[in-house]
């Protein structure tokens, strides 16, 4: 399939690469143009504009925020300028409010607007075992199932309204970030009467807490190992700033939330911004005065 992909930092160069391996003819632009040069080495074609890379059957992107995704999408040579009905995939982790307003906006330009976020850290993303979770039109959903199928390992269909599927990776991302919080807790609870960080997890993920998010961020809390970062300070905060949105926009008090959004915030004021989110931990053992 012709496919045109946009943003390639750590997740969306792995997604693209993955997608060329595969045999789809990818057309790639990035804002820093360097780092499309190994893309197009493997054999992808280098647009100069969103536009350009929008002047296909589909258009994926895989951006930092809402912010990057609002000027690639409305810019002066963005994805709603291509004048072509192209499925514009979003594959980022955006809010609520900016994914109903390019559903309609793409509506409004002939074209069609899927969301696509993804669960798993950019080592998945090399593997293709990314969850994919999708909504939006069904006829182009199945257009764009050969492209998911060759990125991920399970793709979720959540029907058409593509907010559903933002919801729900925003609420998978607070989840997550609950698991770190309370493993760092219990971890340093558990230190504090000899019991090391390793013997409680491998005890916990042996018995009842088995499961990827225990064991993946377990083991990156146990290693201490928050650089290089899978998931960054910076990223994990604005994905529990864009759930604390979506909680008062519906009513809906999460009291946890409140607390590892405090937590990220302490830990960005003492740590550097490269760290992965997991270094939230270190903010849990600082309290304890470690
Ligand atoms: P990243 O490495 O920081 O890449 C961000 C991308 O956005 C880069 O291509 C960057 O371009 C582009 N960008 C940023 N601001 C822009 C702007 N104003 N205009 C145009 N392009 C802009 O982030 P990532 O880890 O790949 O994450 C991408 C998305 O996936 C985020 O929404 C994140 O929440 C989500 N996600 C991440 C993970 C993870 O574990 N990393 C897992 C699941 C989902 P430049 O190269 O020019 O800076």
């Amino acid at each position: 399939m012709d496919v045109g992909f946009i943003g390639l930092g750590q997740m969306g160069s792995q997604i693209a690469g993955n997608l060329i391996e595969a045999g789809h003819r990818v057309t790639v632009w990035n804002r820093s143009a360097d780092k499309a040069a190994p893309l197009v080495a493997e054999g992808a074609s280098l647009a100069a504009t969103p536009a350009e890379a929008a002047r296909q059957p589909v258009v994926m992107s895989m951006l930092a925020d809402d912010r990057a995704l609002e000027a690639v999408a409305f810019g002066e040579d963005g994805i709603l300028a291509s004048g072509t009905p192209t499925i514009h995939v979003s594959m980022s982790t955006i809010s609520i409010a900016i994914a109903d307003r390019l559903a309609s906006a793409h509506r409004d330009a002939g074209q069609t607007f899927v969301s696509a976020p993804v669960f798993g850290r950019p080592l998945a993303a090399a593997a293709k075992k990314l969850f994919v979770v999708a909504a939006g039109p069904a006829e182009a959903v199945a257009i764009c199932q050969p492209l998911f199928d060759a990125v991920g390992q399970r793709s979720f269909n959540l029907g058409e309204t593509p907010n559903k599927a933002n919801i729900v990776k925003l609420s998978g991302n607070f989840l997550i970030m609950t698991v770190i919080e309370s493993l760092a807790e219990a971890m340093t609870l558990a230190g504090r009467y000899g019991v090391d960080k390793s013997m409680l997890l491998d005890t916990l993920t042996g018995s009842v807490f088995g499961g990827l998010i225990y064991e993946v961020y377990g083991k990156v809390l146990v290693e201490e190992k928050y650089e290089p970062a899978g998931f960054t300070l910076p990223l994990g905060f604005k994905d529990m700033s864009l759930v604390a949105e979506a909680a008062v926009a519906a009513g809906v008090p999460m009291p946890m939330l409140s607390l590892g959004r405090d937590r990220l915030i302490a830990t960005m004021a003492r740590e550097r911004p490269e760290l992965d989110w997991a270094s939230m931990a270190k903010t849990v053992e600082a309290n304890a005065g470690l």
